[in-house]
């Protein structure tokens, strides 16, 4: 087997989401918009694909690729990541993570086997919680405490047990107080039994964090995630320190699984977090996970792409978890999300499943790919 091209397949669709000001999404009126897969073409096949990547660290990435077996992911991720110093403003972690999740499909596609099945796990469901977009100013949608209350409301009666709120960010009003009145609100509405959670995009302070934090741990959450900027270890230490509620990081700090392993060794925060576009692929995620498992950690995904559900049912620890939208009234997820997959896995009475077919199993509609496609 040899690598002949890594190719990006751009297309447009129809988007019913657009991002604020600050780069947050919102539900909006239709638009067109270009997505993107990434394709590794083997000489003889099977050829993988992963929605993502970008052409730019694509057209790095051939350089490294091309004539290797893409069955040595090791050796060709170890590649890419080492090239990252070079090709700082292109080879982007993300990129990286599509290259080698597409690399996986290749994999499960030769042996015949579902990627979590490659990975030694297995197909039962995962339970989800609903996530929900940060909020907005619409009384309809998330703009008021009373929205959030309306909204959470619904997600119960659908079946989920758990949700995880996004609540405001700028340019909407962020103020602490306004995030617990929120928080003590969603808590007397839905009672005890549905597990909550809170994501504050690491947009606070130290203590603005600790106010926010006694409130949560008074309220019963299961984790507060993201709350200050992840850069700072010791900001970290001493907010968990302080407070009852379990932190839970780092999602979105560079580093991949070596940073993650420093924040576990150091006892950094309470749960562990690994997304694998964050961490740059499955084969690093698998190593962030290893780790935590090592110190004893729970480890929780982030993200619900397809790659991240199977990374999911194989980690050594399971998580309590798998991340579902981001969720919001105005915005019918199911429907809108993947309008160029013909079919992709959705949560039912609260849990998901892996897709069964061989490699990452995405059902592409190519009709719509290929009549749609850009330069
Ligand atoms: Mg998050």
């Amino acid at each position: 087997m040899e690598i002949t091209d890594v190719e990006s397949i751009r297309f447009t669709y129809q988007s019913h989401r657009t991002r604020d000001e600050k780069g947050h999404s919102h539900p909006a009126p239709p638009r067109e918009a270009t997505g993107q897969l990434t394709r590794i073409a083997v000489d003889g096949g099977p050829d993988g694909y992963c929605v993502g990547g970008s052409p730019a660290a694509n057209r790095v990435a051939k350089r490294y690729l091309v004539g290797s077996n893409p069955l040595h992911r090791e050796q060709l991720w170890s590649d890419l990541y080492r090239s990252q110093r070079l090709h700082a403003g292109t080879l982007y972690t993300k990129a990286i993570a599509a290259i080698d999740c597409a690399l996986y499909d290749v994999a499960g596609k030769a042996a015949d086997l579902p990627v979590y099945e490659l990975l030694g796990g297995s197909p039962d469901p995962v339970p989800v919680y609903a996530s929900t977009m940060v909020g907005d100013d619409d009384p309809d949608g998330l703009g008021t405490v009373d929205a959030y209350i309306d909204f959470c409301e619904d997600l119960v009666a659908e079946g989920y047990g758990a949700i995880k709120l996004h609540s405001w960010m700028p340019p909407f009003d962020a103020n602490p107080d306004r995030v617990v009145r929120l928080c003590r609100a969603v808590r007397e509405a839905v009672g005890p039994e549905i597990d909550l959670m809170l994501d504050s995009h690491h947009y606070y302070s130290r203590s603005e964090a600790k106010r926010i934090g006694d409130a949560l741990g008074e309220l019963d959450f299961r984790w507060f995630e993201e709350p200050m900027d992840e850069y700072s270890m010791s900001a970290y230490t001493w907010l968990a320190d302080q407070v009852d509620v379990p932190i839970l990081g780092p999602e979105t700090a560079e580093g991949k699984h070596r940073i993650r392993a420093e924040w576990a060794k150091r006892d950094v925060v309470d749960l562990g977090r690994v997304g694998v576009f964050d961490v740059g692929g499955i084969t690093p995620a698998r190593k962030t996970a290893a780790v935590y498992e090592a110190f004893a950690m729970e480890c929780e995904p982030h993200g619900n792409s397809i790659p991240e559900l199977h990374h999911t049912c194989a980690m050594p620890t399971v998580a309590s978890y798998f991340e579902w939208g981001l969720l919001h009234p105005k915005y019918d997820y199911e429907e809108r999300s993947y309008p160029y997959l013909t079919d992709f896995p959705t949560p039912a009475d609260g849990v998901i499943a892996p897709p069964s077919g061989p490699g990452l199993g995405y059902e592409f509609d190519w009709d719509m790919i290929e009549g749609n496609r850009v330069e």
